[in-house]
């Protein structure tokens, strides 16, 4: 049983809407973003309030038909539909209704599309970083991608009306490494048998540190850790690894159908732990470091080469002893889909790939699914 119940996660972002709207009425920007190689402290350093926007659901998927082609990724069909409906009275109080710009980094085609889209129907100054596809760091494209860092704090600065006070970018920087330290010590309990936190917990604390403000975070992972320490363990029951394209806050029923029956110890996401995974390091210069850790954090799909992904997906697999991987991509998202036969091959444990949108209508069938691949483990 998941130790964060889903209603929690709901109080906490109306509290934080609340919030946030007080914010915006003394003046404060609120910069929204999806990917997570957007650099939420020179965000912050330039005055405003990031939050990730990650949402998702099947209302949104198809409302955003309106604005991007069908064979769009549920993901950014689902962002537009969620800035759609923020601006009708039924969602008015939306995360998706109080962004101010947006910062995207076009990791893929898509979303290198969607903030040119949101820009275009909605009206909200985007600020876009290219992160190139390959993933060595050689000099000339760390150089390229310090540059693009420097020019996001200058634009963000002048946007906000703030000075960019670089001495601040290191404090952050050390406020966000506690944040994901506090997560990584969450995360190591679930070596042990019968794990104390599930895959819900852990993307439910991970959409709440890009929501709420870090120390709040903070307090709240604190108190998980106290529950977590006191629940008693025994189970014999399949230890699995999720994988694949983005799992949205709307979109956990898969996540919560295995874990009726099997325990999720590990996964590859980046709304899960590749979003914790790394530190980014605090001698030096500040800028040098963010562009160091921004452009080699835990890598996507979408860039290449990536072996990495597979050694990480390997040393996941020992470490958190899985016995299966559940391998969710979603309908149109190339980058993730592309790689299922791969990493089939060469994960060495048996695996299940499932392909679909956020639509409800085939459940049924992938609990059978899912239910015949773990009485087969
Ligand atoms: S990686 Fe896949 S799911 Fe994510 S935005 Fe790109 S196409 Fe969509």
């Amino acid at each position: 049983m998941a130790l964060i119940p889903r209603e929690r996660v709901e109080e906490f972002r109306v509290e934080r809407i609340a919030e946030l709207q007080d914010f915006r009425r003394a003046g404060i920007k609120v910069i929204g973003y999806f990917s997570y190689y957007a650099p939420v402290e020179i965000i912050r350093v330039a005055g405003a309030i990031p939050v990730r926007l990650m949402r998702g659901g099947y209302d949104a998927e198809v409302r955003g038909e309106r604005y991007l082609r069908s064979d769009a990724c549920p993901v950014c069909l689902s962002t537009m539909g969620n800035f759609d409906m923020a601006r009708s009275e039924r969602a008015a109080d939306s995360l998706y209704a109080l962004v101010d710009a947006i910062v995207g980094v076009n990791t893929c085609d898509l979303l290198h599309r969607l903030p040119e889209s949101i820009h275009r129907y909605f009206n909200l100054p985007v600020f876009e970083l290219y992160m190139p596809r390959t993933s060595e760091p050689l000099p000339h494209r760390l150089t390229e991608f310090k540059r693009q860092l420097e020019w996001l704090a200058a634009e963000l600065a002048a946007f906000t009306g703030q000075e960019f006070e670089r001495e601040r970018l290191t404090p952050e920087v050390r406020s966000s490494n506690h944040v994901r330290g506090l997560l990584r010590t969450l995360d190591d309990r679930r070596k042990h048998d019968g794990p104390a936190l599930t895959e819900s917990d852990v993307l439910n604390l991970v959409t709440l540190a890009t929501i709420l403000d870090g120390k709040r975070f903070a307090q709240f992972a604190a108190d998980v850790e106290l529950k977590a320490g006191s629940r008693p363990r025994s189970s014999n029951r399949s230890r699995l690894m999720l994988g694949g394209s983005e799992v949205a806050e709307q979109d956990r029923w898969l996540v919560e159908t295995i874990e009726q029956k099997a325990d999720i110890v590990t996964d590859l996401l980046s709304e899960g732990t590749r979003w914790f995974a790394d530190d980014c390091n605090t001698e030096g210069d500040a800028m040098d470091n963010l562009t160091n850790f921004y452009f080699t954090r835990s890598p996507c799909m979408t860039r290449r080469p990536n072996d990495e992904v597979y050694a990480n997906a390997q040393r996941r697999v020992e470490e958190f002893r899985v016995h299966g991987l559940v391998y969710k991509t979603l309908l149109y998202c190339d980058p993730w889909n592309f790689e299922a036969v791969r990493l089939r091959k060469e994960i060495g444990i048996p695996m299940l790939h499932i392909d679909g949108n956020y639509s409800t209508e085939n459940r049924e069938q992938l609990r059978t699914r899912v239910e015949a691949f773990l009485e087969n483990l």
